[in-house]
Protein backbone atom coordinates (compact mmCIF):
# COMPACT_ATOMS: atom_id res chain seq x y z
CA UNK A 1 0.00 0.00 0.00
CA UNK A 2 1.34 3.29 -1.12
CA UNK A 3 0.99 4.87 2.38
CA UNK A 4 1.60 8.93 3.25
CA UNK A 5 4.80 9.98 4.69
CA UNK A 6 5.94 11.72 6.95
CA UNK A 7 9.14 12.89 8.65
CA UNK A 8 9.99 14.07 12.16
CA UNK A 9 12.42 15.26 13.99
CA UNK A 10 13.19 15.31 17.33
CA UNK A 11 10.94 12.50 18.14
CA UNK A 12 12.55 10.86 20.82
CA UNK A 13 10.74 12.86 23.58
CA UNK A 14 8.50 15.72 23.88
CA UNK A 15 6.20 17.50 21.21
CA UNK A 16 8.16 15.37 18.85
CA UNK A 17 7.53 12.02 19.98
CA UNK A 18 3.24 13.46 20.40
CA UNK A 19 3.30 14.36 17.09
CA UNK A 20 4.97 10.74 15.95
CA UNK A 21 2.05 9.02 17.78
CA UNK A 22 -0.41 11.35 16.47
CA UNK A 23 0.33 10.65 12.49
CA UNK A 24 1.41 7.09 13.03
CA UNK A 25 -2.18 6.67 14.79
CA UNK A 26 -3.59 8.74 11.45
CA UNK A 27 -2.04 5.83 9.37
CA UNK A 28 1.57 7.69 8.28
CA UNK A 29 4.68 5.69 7.80
CA UNK A 30 7.20 7.30 9.31
CA UNK A 31 11.04 8.95 9.34
CA UNK A 32 11.51 9.32 13.07
CA UNK A 33 14.96 11.26 14.35
CA UNK A 34 16.71 11.91 17.26
CA UNK A 35 20.38 13.37 18.52
CA UNK A 36 21.31 10.77 21.52
CA UNK A 37 18.71 9.03 23.14
CA UNK A 38 18.45 6.15 20.57
CA UNK A 39 16.99 3.03 22.72
CA UNK A 40 13.60 5.67 23.37
CA UNK A 41 13.68 6.53 19.44
CA UNK A 42 13.70 2.55 18.84
CA UNK A 43 11.21 1.92 21.21
CA UNK A 44 8.57 4.41 19.70
CA UNK A 45 8.95 3.29 16.65
CA UNK A 46 8.80 -0.55 17.27
CA UNK A 47 5.45 0.19 19.47
CA UNK A 48 4.08 2.61 16.52
CA UNK A 49 4.83 -0.28 13.72
CA UNK A 50 3.70 -2.69 16.19
CA UNK A 51 -0.08 -0.87 17.51
CA UNK A 52 -0.84 0.98 14.14
CA UNK A 53 0.44 -1.16 11.37
CA UNK A 54 3.09 1.62 9.77
CA UNK A 55 6.45 1.36 8.93
CA UNK A 56 8.61 3.45 11.19
CA UNK A 57 12.76 4.63 10.43
CA UNK A 58 14.78 5.40 12.78
CA UNK A 59 17.81 7.50 12.40
CA UNK A 60 20.06 8.99 15.33
CA UNK A 61 21.64 12.29 13.62
CA UNK A 62 22.76 15.50 14.93
CA UNK A 63 20.58 17.69 13.00
CA UNK A 64 23.12 21.09 12.98
CA UNK A 65 25.51 19.22 10.87
CA UNK A 66 24.48 19.55 6.79
CA UNK A 67 26.34 16.84 5.81
CA UNK A 68 24.67 13.97 8.41
CA UNK A 69 21.52 15.78 7.58
CA UNK A 70 22.29 14.50 3.36
CA UNK A 71 23.12 11.33 4.84
CA UNK A 72 19.54 11.23 6.66
CA UNK A 73 17.78 12.29 2.91
CA UNK A 74 20.11 10.00 0.86
CA UNK A 75 17.46 6.95 2.13
CA UNK A 76 14.48 8.75 1.45
CA UNK A 77 12.70 8.86 -1.37
CA UNK A 78 9.10 10.52 -0.83
CA UNK A 79 8.03 12.56 1.53
CA UNK A 80 4.57 14.40 1.89
CA UNK A 81 4.93 16.17 5.44
CA UNK A 82 8.41 17.48 7.10
CA UNK A 83 7.68 19.03 10.65
CA UNK A 84 10.86 20.47 11.53
CA UNK A 85 10.30 19.85 15.29
CA UNK A 86 13.83 19.22 17.06
CA UNK A 87 14.95 22.04 19.10
CA UNK A 88 17.29 23.19 22.43
CA UNK A 89 16.99 25.96 24.62
CA UNK A 90 19.50 28.16 25.95
CA UNK A 91 19.07 30.28 29.11
CA UNK A 92 21.94 32.73 30.52
CA UNK A 93 22.75 36.39 30.24
CA UNK A 94 23.61 37.18 26.89
CA UNK A 95 26.75 38.75 27.48
CA UNK A 96 28.13 35.71 29.13
CA UNK A 97 27.24 33.63 26.31
CA UNK A 98 30.31 31.77 24.28
CA UNK A 99 30.03 32.58 19.98
CA UNK A 100 30.06 28.42 20.14
CA UNK A 101 26.82 27.99 22.24
CA UNK A 102 25.18 30.86 20.17
CA UNK A 103 26.03 28.69 16.94
CA UNK A 104 24.62 25.83 18.44
CA UNK A 105 21.37 26.99 19.41
CA UNK A 106 21.05 29.11 16.12
CA UNK A 107 22.57 25.63 13.98
CA UNK A 108 20.04 23.34 15.74
CA UNK A 109 17.06 25.21 15.71
CA UNK A 110 17.07 27.13 12.14
CA UNK A 111 19.86 25.76 10.39
CA UNK A 112 18.39 22.73 10.78
CA UNK A 113 15.29 23.35 9.05
CA UNK A 114 17.28 24.88 6.01
CA UNK A 115 18.75 21.78 5.48
CA UNK A 116 15.84 19.81 5.99
CA UNK A 117 13.43 21.71 3.76
CA UNK A 118 16.64 22.18 1.04
CA UNK A 119 16.62 18.68 0.83
CA UNK A 120 12.65 17.84 0.95
CA UNK A 121 11.93 20.01 -1.55
CA UNK A 122 12.70 18.18 -4.54
CA UNK A 123 11.00 15.02 -2.90
CA UNK A 124 7.79 16.92 -2.64
CA UNK A 125 7.99 18.81 -5.93
CA UNK A 126 8.45 15.05 -7.45
CA UNK A 127 5.20 14.29 -5.32
CA UNK A 128 3.26 17.35 -6.56
CA UNK A 129 2.15 18.57 -3.06
CA UNK A 130 3.68 18.52 0.04
CA UNK A 131 3.83 20.32 3.74
CA UNK A 132 6.37 21.78 5.99
CA UNK A 133 5.32 22.36 9.26
CA UNK A 134 8.16 24.29 11.88
CA UNK A 135 8.01 23.95 15.45
CA UNK A 136 8.31 27.33 16.73
CA UNK A 137 8.09 29.62 20.05
CA UNK A 138 6.10 32.48 21.10
CA UNK A 139 9.89 33.90 22.34
CA UNK A 140 10.24 34.18 18.48
CA UNK A 141 7.91 36.92 18.23
CA UNK A 142 7.97 38.48 21.66
CA UNK A 143 11.51 37.72 22.79
CA UNK A 144 12.43 36.22 26.31
CA UNK A 145 15.20 37.63 28.82
CA UNK A 146 17.81 35.29 29.15
CA UNK A 147 16.96 33.76 26.20
CA UNK A 148 18.29 35.80 23.27
CA UNK A 149 19.53 33.18 21.13
CA UNK A 150 16.40 31.00 21.11
CA UNK A 151 14.70 33.58 20.75
CA UNK A 152 16.54 34.69 17.69
CA UNK A 153 16.49 31.42 16.29
CA UNK A 154 13.33 31.03 16.43
CA UNK A 155 12.63 34.60 15.65
CA UNK A 156 14.29 33.24 12.41
CA UNK A 157 12.37 30.03 11.66
CA UNK A 158 9.16 32.14 11.76
CA UNK A 159 10.59 34.31 8.80
CA UNK A 160 11.97 31.11 6.73
CA UNK A 161 8.38 29.73 7.14
CA UNK A 162 7.09 32.83 5.62
CA UNK A 163 9.38 33.40 2.80
CA UNK A 164 9.26 29.82 1.86
CA UNK A 165 5.76 29.54 1.92
CA UNK A 166 5.43 32.40 -0.97
CA UNK A 167 8.39 30.52 -2.32
CA UNK A 168 6.70 27.02 -2.55
CA UNK A 169 3.20 27.98 -2.99
CA UNK A 170 2.90 27.60 -6.49
CA UNK A 171 4.17 24.38 -6.37
CA UNK A 172 1.21 23.45 -3.96
CA UNK A 173 3.74 23.28 -1.19
CA UNK A 174 2.52 24.61 2.05
CA UNK A 175 4.64 25.90 4.89
CA UNK A 176 3.33 27.17 8.13
CA UNK A 177 4.53 27.11 12.05
CA UNK A 178 3.12 26.48 15.32
CA UNK A 179 4.29 28.83 17.73
CA UNK A 180 4.12 27.26 21.46
CA UNK A 181 3.66 28.84 24.48
CA UNK A 182 4.57 26.74 27.78
CA UNK A 183 4.37 22.98 26.83
CA UNK A 184 4.96 20.08 29.39
CA UNK A 185 7.62 18.05 27.77
CA UNK A 186 12.06 17.82 29.60
CA UNK A 187 13.24 21.11 28.04
CA UNK A 188 10.66 23.15 31.02
CA UNK A 189 12.81 20.25 33.62
CA UNK A 190 14.77 23.47 34.50
CA UNK A 191 12.51 25.32 36.00
CA UNK A 192 11.88 24.35 39.72
CA UNK A 193 7.79 23.81 40.89
CA UNK A 194 7.80 28.24 41.65
CA UNK A 195 9.06 28.98 38.67
CA UNK A 196 6.57 26.59 36.98
CA UNK A 197 3.58 28.27 38.78
CA UNK A 198 4.59 31.75 38.88
CA UNK A 199 4.29 31.11 34.59
CA UNK A 200 1.24 29.48 35.10
CA UNK A 201 -0.28 32.32 37.26
CA UNK A 202 0.72 34.52 33.58
CA UNK A 203 -1.17 31.92 31.63
CA UNK A 204 -5.26 32.54 30.89
CA UNK A 205 -5.66 29.17 30.43
CA UNK A 206 -3.97 28.24 34.15
CA UNK A 207 -2.07 25.30 32.82
CA UNK A 208 0.56 24.67 30.84
CA UNK A 209 -0.15 22.73 27.37
CA UNK A 210 0.47 19.28 26.81
CA UNK A 211 2.05 17.72 24.14
CA UNK A 212 -0.07 15.80 22.16
CA UNK A 213 -2.20 19.67 21.84
CA UNK A 214 0.75 20.14 19.61
CA UNK A 215 0.41 17.18 17.94
CA UNK A 216 -3.23 17.78 17.17
CA UNK A 217 -2.94 21.23 15.53
CA UNK A 218 0.07 19.35 13.56
CA UNK A 219 -1.87 16.96 11.91
CA UNK A 220 -4.98 19.50 11.66
CA UNK A 221 -2.32 21.51 9.65
CA UNK A 222 -1.03 18.97 7.76
CA UNK A 223 -4.22 17.39 6.35
CA UNK A 224 -6.83 20.38 6.16
CA UNK A 225 -6.70 23.34 4.14
CA UNK A 226 -3.89 23.68 1.21
CA UNK A 227 -5.27 27.66 1.12
CA UNK A 228 -3.41 27.97 4.57
CA UNK A 229 0.12 28.80 4.64
CA UNK A 230 2.77 30.98 5.78
CA UNK A 231 1.32 31.61 9.14
CA UNK A 232 2.61 31.35 12.78
CA UNK A 233 -0.20 29.61 14.23
CA UNK A 234 0.27 30.45 18.10
CA UNK A 235 -0.53 28.10 20.71
CA UNK A 236 -0.04 29.38 24.02
CA UNK A 237 -3.43 29.07 26.58
CA UNK A 238 -3.87 32.65 25.35
CA UNK A 239 -0.72 33.66 27.53
CA UNK A 240 1.35 36.13 25.33
P1 LIG B 1 12.65 18.08 24.21
O1 LIG B 1 13.87 18.61 24.87
O2 LIG B 1 11.67 17.32 24.99
O3 LIG B 1 13.07 17.20 22.92
C1 LIG B 1 13.99 17.74 22.00
C2 LIG B 1 14.12 16.80 20.82
O4 LIG B 1 15.05 17.37 19.87
C3 LIG B 1 14.69 15.44 21.20
O5 LIG B 1 14.15 14.46 20.37
C4 LIG B 1 16.19 15.62 20.91
O6 LIG B 1 16.86 14.39 20.67
C5 LIG B 1 16.14 16.45 19.65
N1 LIG B 1 17.38 17.19 19.42
C6 LIG B 1 17.96 18.11 20.24
N2 LIG B 1 19.12 18.54 19.71
C7 LIG B 1 19.29 17.89 18.53
C8 LIG B 1 20.29 17.88 17.54
N3 LIG B 1 21.38 18.66 17.62
N4 LIG B 1 20.15 17.06 16.47
C9 LIG B 1 19.06 16.27 16.37
N5 LIG B 1 18.06 16.23 17.27
C10 LIG B 1 18.18 17.03 18.35
O7 LIG B 1 11.98 19.38 23.53
P2 LIG B 1 10.45 19.76 23.26
O8 LIG B 1 9.69 18.58 22.83
O9 LIG B 1 9.99 20.60 24.38
O10 LIG B 1 10.66 20.76 22.03
C11 LIG B 1 10.39 20.43 20.69
C12 LIG B 1 10.34 21.72 19.89
O11 LIG B 1 9.32 22.56 20.43
C13 LIG B 1 11.64 22.53 19.97
O12 LIG B 1 11.93 23.10 18.72
C14 LIG B 1 11.31 23.61 20.97
O13 LIG B 1 12.08 24.76 20.77
C15 LIG B 1 9.84 23.85 20.67
N6 LIG B 1 9.15 24.50 21.77
C16 LIG B 1 9.02 23.87 22.99
C17 LIG B 1 8.37 24.52 24.03
C18 LIG B 1 8.19 23.91 25.37
O14 LIG B 1 7.73 24.60 26.28
N7 LIG B 1 8.53 22.63 25.57
C19 LIG B 1 7.84 25.87 23.85
C20 LIG B 1 8.04 26.43 22.55
C21 LIG B 1 8.65 25.74 21.55
P3 LIG B 1 17.53 13.55 21.93
O15 LIG B 1 16.38 13.00 22.73
O16 LIG B 1 18.34 12.50 21.28
O17 LIG B 1 18.31 14.56 22.70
Amino acid sequence: MNRKHAIITGASRGIGKAIAEKFAAAGYDLTITCHENTALLKDLSDRLEKDCGIRCRTFSLDLSLYDSVRELFDDIDRADVLINNAGISYIGLLQDMSPQDWSRVLNTNLSSAFYCSKLVIPLMLKNGSGKILNISSVWGEHGASMEAAYSASKGGLNALTKALARELAPSNIQVNAIACGMIDTDMNNCLNIEEKASIINEIPADRIGQPEEVASLALQICTGNKYLTGQIITLDGGWM
